[in-house]
């Protein structure tokens, strides 16, 4: 039988692309579904975050940090600033870049990720912020 079930992640940034590991949130609300093959669906509410997977350790998260400020840098002036005053232009461009969901394959209950590989809440705005993460489950029980 087919199941959807929906839940949800709230996590308290400190923006300015705060990179946040929240693979084990993810799996602990798998582990309380009978779904064993489907797909999971993760989206993050608002314009200015993002999600990806990324090895979560200190030197890439530096590194991923220097490549979103050399692709998108936060120094120089853009529309959005100039309509808008709030300053984050280079925050919507970079979670544009990245985009809003994640879907990733569920397979014998199991979340189909690399060992070396975390799911990662990118908040780029230009101050602290509380981000709601919706997670679908759907898929079959057996
Ligand atoms: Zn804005």
């Amino acid at each position: 039988m087919l199941k959807i079930r929906a839940h949800k992640i709230t996590e308290t940034t400190a923006g300015f692309c705060d990179i946040i590991d929240i693979t084990a949130q993810v799996r602990e609300h798998l582990a309380h579904e009978t779904i064993q093959h489907g797909l999971t669906t993760l989206f993050v509410s608002g314009s200015t975050a993002a999600l990806t997977t990324i090895e979560h350790e200190p030197g890439l998260t530096q590194d991923l940090k220097e490549l979103v400020e050399k692709l998108v840098p936060s120094d120089r002036r853009y529309h959005h600033d100039d309509r808008w005053g709030d300053d984050n232009g280079f925050s919507h461009l970079r979670a544009s870049l990245f985009g809003p969901s994640l879907t990733i394959p569920i397979e014998s209950g199991e979340l189909c990720l690399g060992t070396w590989q975390q799911i990662v809440l990118l908040d780029f705005d230009n101050r602290p912020r509380t981000r709601e993460i919706t997670v679908q489950f759907m898929g079959e029980s057996e």
